[in-house]
């Protein structure tokens, strides 16, 4: 039996989406290629509030990340981390031998304004890296703030991990000055996973020019120079399958609303939340909740895998804590195209077990 999703990445895709992925294939040097990638980057843009350009990588969204920092970083990389995602990020940089330093709070605390501030008055960064939705923690970080702090440092190029929210709740990323805003297919887009998305500014652009050795299939340089030379073309062949898929999504989510989609997603979280403080405790912080998933404190000391087997049996799947944080915490991911009723029947089934 097929078990739905609602786990924070893979999520559920509809079945018409997933049709889309057994388009017959076309040559990725066509006109109809050109057009097609040209399609997914206009309505991208505006998904992501943006006129700069968009670069579609073949990778996950871990491939952007490694991309950015590498491509990007000139002087010295500031990573804020409020998470396991977070420190990747710093995982990335010190692989590169990219010169960077870790900030870190404590797991279920965001990142704060005051913080980001104090480290780019040293004058050492010019590049940072934040978290917007940190999936092992459920924090939406208080990015308005930050990108107010970060606009006072006109050398810093400001890179943002979206991965786990885009598509689920709004970023405004020219308003919030963001210059490499990244996300994959498979979380709040309602893709499979294999692609991943990034905006890339002007800025970016300006520094990556000045970055010796940014790589070779993650130099976002040479993706974006490709793509200006050759009407939208990739110098590697692309996931087509995923395109076909994305260019139909992205129609949908535009159907939709923006705003319809967000309030949508507003709606789900704060009804697994309310459920959540009934029968647990919500383990981030209660001003900067996550829209896309909630991390619930296991305060009750559940089973979490026993919980998750039954629900399994029931054709239904929610994640355990990540990490050190298993059994400790569970997740229940409300993203992508999962409705209000689809988390009801979630909810009613997890009551149900647990009785
Ligand atoms: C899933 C996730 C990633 C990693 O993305 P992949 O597409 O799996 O490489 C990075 N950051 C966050 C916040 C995530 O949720």
């Amino acid at each position: 039996m097929h078990k739905k999703l609602f786990i924070p990445g893979p999520v559920e895709v509809r079945p018409d989406v997933l049709a889309k992925m057994a388009t017959p294939m076309i040559g990725h040097r066509s006109k109809d290629a050109s057009a097609l990638q040209r399609r997914i980057s206009d309505k991208i843009r505006q998904l992501f509030y943006t006129d700069e350009a968009i670069l579609l990588s073949t990778s996950s969204g871990s491939g952007l990340m490694e991309g950015a920092v590498r491509s990007c970083t000139l002087q010295r990389a500031a990573v804020f981390s409020v998470g396991a995602f977070g420190k990747r990020w710093w995982e990335m940089a010190d692989a590169n031998n990219v010169p960077a330093d870790l900030f870190e709070v404590e797991w279920g605390q965001p990142t704060l304004p005051e913080q980001v501030d104090a480290v780019l008055a040293t004058d050492r960064y010019d590049l940072i890296t934040i978290t917007h939705n940190e999936t092992s923690t459920g924090i939406m970080n208080p990015v308005e703030s930050i990108a107010a702090v970060v606009k006072k440092y006109p050398k810093v190029v400001f890179c943002m991990d979206a991965v786990s929210s885009m598509g689920g709740t709004k970023i405004e990323v020219d308003k919030l000055g963001v210059d490499v805003c990244i996300t994959s297919t498979q979380k709040a887009l309602g893709l499979p996973p294999g692609l991943a998305i990034c905006s890339f500014s002007r800025k970016a652009v300006a520094r990556a020019q000045q970055v010796p050795h940014r790589g070779y299939y993650l130099d976002l340089l040479s993706l974006y120079e490709y793509i200006q030379q050759k009407d939208y073309q990739y110098p590697s062949t692309p996931s087509l399958p995923h395109m076909f898929a994305l260019d139909y999504q992205l129609d949908r989510i535009l159907e939709e609303g923006l705003e319809a989609r967000f309030a949508r997603h507003a709606d789900m979280a704060e009804y697994v939340r309310a459920w959540a403080r009934r029968r647990f405790a919500i383990f981030a912080h209660r001003d900067h909740l996550s829209n896309t998933l909630t991390t619930i404190s296991n305060t009750a000391g559940i089973d979490v895998a026993a919980l998750n087997k039954a629900l399994g049996e029931r054709g239904y799947q929610i994640s355990n804590g990540y990490g050190k944080m298993k059994d400790k915490t569970f997740r229940i991911a409300h993203m992508a195209d999962c409705t209000l009723d689809e988390i009801k029947d979630l909810i009613g089934t997890i009551d149900d077990i647990l009785k």
